[in-house]
């Protein structure tokens, strides 16, 4: 499959590229080759739900130049709307793929996003994974609108051609789409609490149960306060059934 060929799926308004890993990192070959920045997003269930009450986010996701599907909820979704996804797909993984990618072609990365502290931790941890990976810089994501363009200067200024940004949905979306003018590098990527994961502050479900789609049992067992926020996960699976409902009405 080339790039150029890759499907797009609609789910509840929200678009999302029919894409595996494979066709991800040849997409992102494409975009380190190009000038300019292209931004990669990885909708899930909660984005998808959350950009229905809010254009900015939906605009965001959907004028992203990569939207990367992330989990067993919009897998499940593109079965029902018979258009099915290749499989179970985590925005996480293409991450790690494309830092192993970094550190074999001598790509440098910022991190932005997380607690004060996290990227530098993060950053560590990667250095320790990725031997040789250089991290051109790290930044924590609690800023307000007003230092934006101090950070973005930091960031440049760094000479990363892949920045990951690491601020949760809305945040790190729409400072991205808002941004990728002003940006230097070649990929900006939204990575969501991942870099929580790399610091070692949050862990991630065991491999069997990734593989058994229940990530967001472990998170919600693990993380009980998300639970209003995942509430939103059957509803989005009844109201991608409804839509398929009116569709053959
Ligand atoms: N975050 C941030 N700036 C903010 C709000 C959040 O950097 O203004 C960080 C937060 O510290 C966490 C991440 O964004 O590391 C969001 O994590 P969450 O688990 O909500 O994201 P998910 O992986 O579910 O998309």
């Amino acid at each position: 499959m080339t790039s150029a060929c890759i499907q797009k799926i609609k789910i509840l308004g929200t678009i999302l590229d029919r894409v595996d890993y494979d066709g991800a990192l040849r997409k992102i070959e494409g975009f380190l080759k190009n000038s300019g920045t292209a931004v990669i997003v990885t909708p899930n269930a909660e984005i998808i739900m959350a950009a229905k009450k809010n254009e900015a986010l939906k605009g965001a996701v959907n004028g992203a130049d990569l939207r990367f599907p992330d989990g067993i909820g919009v897998m499940l979704a593109s079965r029902i709307i018979g258009n099915p996804l290749f499989g179970r797909t985590a925005g996480f993984d293409l991450m790690m793929k494309m830092l192993e990618m970094a550190a074999r072609r001598n790509l440098s990365v910022f991190l932005l996003g997380g607690k004060p502290g996290v990227a530098e931790d993060a950053a560590s941890n990667i250095k320790a994974r990725f031997p040789g990976i250089i991290i051109a810089g790290a930044h924590h994501g609690y800023f307000d609108e007003s230092s934006e363009g101090r950070i973005i200067e930091m960031i440049n200024g760094s000479g990363a051609r892949i920045l990951l940004v690491a601020m949760g949905a809305p945040k790190q979306e729409i400072f991205m789409i808002r941004n990728r003018e002003k940006l230097k590098c070649s990929v900006a990527m939204g990575v969501g609490g991942s870099l929580d994961v790399l610091a070692g502050r949050v862990h991630r479900a065991p491999v069997f149960m990734q593989k058994a789609g229940l990530e967001w049992l472990y998170r919600l067992v693990t993380q009980p306060k998300r639970i209003k926020r995942m509430s939103v996960l059957p509803l989005f699976l009844v109201e991608v059934m409804l839509d398929r409902f009116r569709q053959f009405k």
